[in-house]
Parts: structure tokens; sequence; C-alpha cells
């Protein structure tokens, strides 16, 4: 199927809408790992990305949606697809006598606890060292410390993109569970923002958990490193770092992936890592940790190819 990148370029184009032919995707993920897309887009607005979703599923061209980047592999040949980065989608309103904060997709979590850490407001201690945006983060229902944005999440605004309308979720609506939302069951739906709950709490409280969780990760992640955090899920009543530690493949690499020294859970570039690289490295995890412990890992890293 040949698609008509073209056209759809020149309409971006005419509309203004900041876009880029042929993009290089390895600096825009925490990986390091990537080719090029056909075209990235660049919205500055709500409107701006339901007007580029629009007009893509009109072209009827492939769509996907990219926050931070901080939990892909990209394919490193060529992606015939039309990928929306929200980074610019940052506005952050929050409403200290409710306690709620409300805020565009691209919001990095990372700056968002800070915020509500100055502005008084607990309950997002936990994602003070998740390097991903808000709409990744409610798309896998991110967690860290015993939270989650499950815990907090009042609601989310999404555009979907077969209706080509903008629709609010609730809570309820999102079917959370261990790394799941209703995000990643229904392709159609795009995050342009949510809004959360927290509440109120003095702010050298709050600091300290920030500053205890960030020096647990310090201590056992490495964090320095290029990944995209843990490479596999939880397997019921374990821990995938654990599994592949007792399986005595820390430190084993295929090519330039590698598992990690400090926790065996993550997946690192050491810098010159390909995408088989990685799937190498992946496939032989699986096949030792099953045959040396019966536990089938499954994947929390997702691929874009
Ligand atoms: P991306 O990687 O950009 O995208 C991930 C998925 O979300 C893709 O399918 C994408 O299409 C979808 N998506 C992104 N934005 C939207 C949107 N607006 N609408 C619809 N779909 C969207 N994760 C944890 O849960 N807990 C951790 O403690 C944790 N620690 C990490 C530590 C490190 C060092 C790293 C590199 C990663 C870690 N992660 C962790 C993984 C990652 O940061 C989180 O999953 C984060 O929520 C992903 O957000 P993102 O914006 O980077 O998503």
């Amino acid at each position: 199927m040949s698609f008509d990148f073209d056209a759809f370029f020149e309409k971006l184009d005419a509309r203004q809408i900041k876009a880029v032919r042929n993009f290089a995707l390895d600096k825009s993920n925490t990986f390091h790992i990537g080719g090029a897309c056909a075209v990235a887009v660049f919205p500055k607005t709500e409107l701006e990305l339901c007007d580029a979703a629009r007009l893509a599923e009109e072209y009827g061209l492939p769509i996907k949606v990219i926050g931070k980047g901080s939990n892909c592999l990209f394919y490193d040949g060529f992606i015939e697809k039309v990928i929306i980065f929200t980074r610019d989608l940052c506005e952050v309103t929050i409403d200290g006598a409710e306690a709620l904060v409300k805020c565009g997709a691209g919001v990095s979590l990372v700056a968002l606890s800070r915020m509500a850490a100055d502005a008084g407001l607990g309950g997002l201690e936990f994602a003070c060292g998740i390097p991903g945006s808000v709409g990744g983060a409610v798309y896998m229902n991110a967690g860290a410390h015993g939270g989650a944005i499950s815990d907090i999440l009042v609601c989310s605004r999404a555009l979907d993109t077969e209706s080509g309308e903008i629709v609010t979720l609730s809570a309820q609506e999102h079917g959370f569970d261990y790394r799941k939302s209703v995000y990643m069951q229904r392709e159609n739906l795009i995050c342009l923002g949510a809004s959360f709950k927290l509440f109120g709490s003095p702010k050298s409280e709050i600091e300290e958990k920030m500053r205890e969780n960030t020096q647990k990760r310090r201590d056992t992640q490495p964090i320095d490193a290029f990944s995209a955090g843990s490479y596999f899920k939880r397997p019921e009543g374990d821990a995938a770092g654990r599994l592949i530690d007792v399986c005595g493949l820390k430190g084993y690499s295929v090519g330039g992936a590698c598992i990690s020294q400090k926790h065996a859970g993550f997946v690192v570039n050491q810098g010159n890592a390909t995408f088989d690289d990685v799937i190498r490295l992946e496939d032989h995890i699986l096949k030792t940790v099953y045959e040396q412990t019966g536990v089938t890992l499954q994947r929390e890293v997702e691929i874009i190819r």
C-alpha cells in the first residue's frame, strides 16, 4: 500500500502546522535508537493536533502519537507513519483550593510533580523520576513507589480519530489495571490532556518523599544510560529483574545492547545498539528465563515500526 505523505505534508505546511519530512527519531526517544519516520508533526496547540490527526485520517495515513519516547523501541529503518509529538502541549493549570491539576498531554511528569510540590499538593511524588509525558503515562497507567496514575486521575480528554470528536473519559472509563488503560485497547484515542485530584500537604513532606524516591532510583537503576526503563512487565508475584538476575544474565550483551549491571530489568543501549541487537537480546532473555524458571516474561516497552 502506498501512502501520499507529500500531499499530507503540503496541507500541513499550508495550515502552518510544524512538520518535518523524513524525521530522524533516534534523538527523540530515551533509548536513542531509531530510523526516520515519513512525517513528524509538532502541534503547538490541541487544535493543531486535532487538525493534523483528522487530516492524516482523511488521507488514510497510519498515525502514532509520541510523548517523550521513554517507553518505546523504534525500528531503525524507515517507519512509514505520521508521528505526532505532543511535546508542545504543555499547559498546566493548578487550582490550589480544589487540589486539582489540569494539564496538556505533553507535560513532563517530572516537571508536573515539581509544580505540584511547589503548590503544596501531594499525590504526584511517585512520578518525580518517571521521564515520560502525561499522555504516555495515562496511556500505560505509569506507576512507581506504590503509586500510579490511576490513583489520581479524575478524567482525560481525547480526540477520537474515528469520529473526529473530542471526548472526556472519566476515571472509570479508563479501565485501568497494571500498565493498562483504554488507550492501549483503542488505538483511535489520542490523549489531549488530563485532570488529576491531589491533596494539600506540607511542601517539606512532599519534597522529602520526592528526595527518597529519587535516591532509590539512583541507587538501583541505570538512570543515566540510554534505555526505555523496565524492559519487561512485572510477572505476577515476582520481578522481571530478579528473574533475569538469577539466570546469570546481568551484563550479557548482543552488539551494543546490554542487560544493565545495576538493574537486570533494564536493557541499555551502550551507544551503538541497533534495533536488531535489542530484539536479539530480548529473545535470549525470554528463552533463558523460560528455560530456567518456567516464567514467560512480557515486554513492557512498545515496539514502533
Ligand atoms: P511514549 O514512550 O512517548 O509512548 C508510549 C506509548 O504511549 C505509545 O504507545 C504512545 O503512542 C502512547 N502515547 C504517548 N502519548 C500519548 C497520547 N497523548 N495519547 C495516546 N497515546 C499516547 N514507567 C513507569 O510506569 N514507572 C517507572 O518507574 C518508570 N521508570 C522509568 C525510568 C527510566 C529511566 C525510563 C527511560 C523509563 C521509565 N518508565 C517508567 C517508562 C516511561 O517513562 C513511562 O511509561 C512513561 O509513562 C511513558 O511516557 P512517554 O511520554 O515517554 O510515552
